[in-house]
């Protein structure tokens, strides 16, 4: 709130003014893509998503996650919430919202795990628990050398439960900021499943175009 004072909420798509009760302005708003994306992951989970990462989509969530403007996350929770009671769930069916977990190198260098915050606005919005249930566990930068097979097996290995009674028999959806390959959705999903979970949605701001 302080920091919403001393710089004045701006729209993240366009980045002019808005006032401090919107989350986005409203020529952007009507701007949004009709049908959300949906992808599938390479272990075959559904992934939502209300935009493409491209154009004013893509550089909101490089300036969240980059530059340090949180409040974008605002827009980003609300417009992944309607995405979702758009397609498969209007109820929001889920017992709990969780997030893909980060590297402590990364968070470190970051100081935010941009998917935490997103997960936790997601939760608020539509009204159920969040809860962090996934670690990294091994904290290694070099899979970007590996093919995405590879990727996907060597993933599984870097993350872990640390709340298996979360887990078991719950419908989870699972929150990351994008999605490109879909491996770690795909691996933290497997986990969540390998733990017990009885259905894991996962849903990002952006879908990285094919
Ligand atoms: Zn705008």
């Amino acid at each position: 709130m302080l920091l919403e004072l001393i710089f004045p909420p701006k729209c993240p798509y366009c980045r002019k003014g808005i006032r401090y009760d919107m989350t986005e302005c409203l020529a952007c708003r009507a701007g949004y893509p009709l049908d959300p994306r949906i992808e599938i992951t390479p272990k075959g989970d559904i992934c939502i998503a209300p935009f493409t990462y491209e154009n004013q989509f893509a550089r909101a969530l490089k300036d969240y996650k980059f530059s340090g403007r949180t409040f974008n996350s605002k827009s980003f929770a609300a417009a992944i919430v309607s995405a979702i009671r758009k397609t498969y769930h209007k109820d929001m069916d889920f017992d709990i919202v969780t997030c893909v977990p980060m590297t402590k190198s990364r968070l470190r260098k970051r100081g935010f795990n941009q998917a935490a915050i997103i997960g936790k606005r997601v939760a608020l919005l539509s009204d159920k628990p969040y809860s962090e249930l996934l670690i990294r566990t091994v904290d290694s930068e070099h899979q970007h050398y590996l093919g995405r097979e590879e990727r996907i097996k060597h993933n599984k290995k870097y993350y872990s439960c640390i709340s298996p009674e979360n887990v078991k028999g719950k419908k989870i959806l699972l929150i990351d900021d994008i999605m490109t390959s879909g491996a770690t959705l795909s691996s933290c999903s497997e986990v969540l499943r390998d733990n017990g979970a009885d259905r894991v949605l996962c849903a990002v701001t952006a879908i990285v175009k094919k």
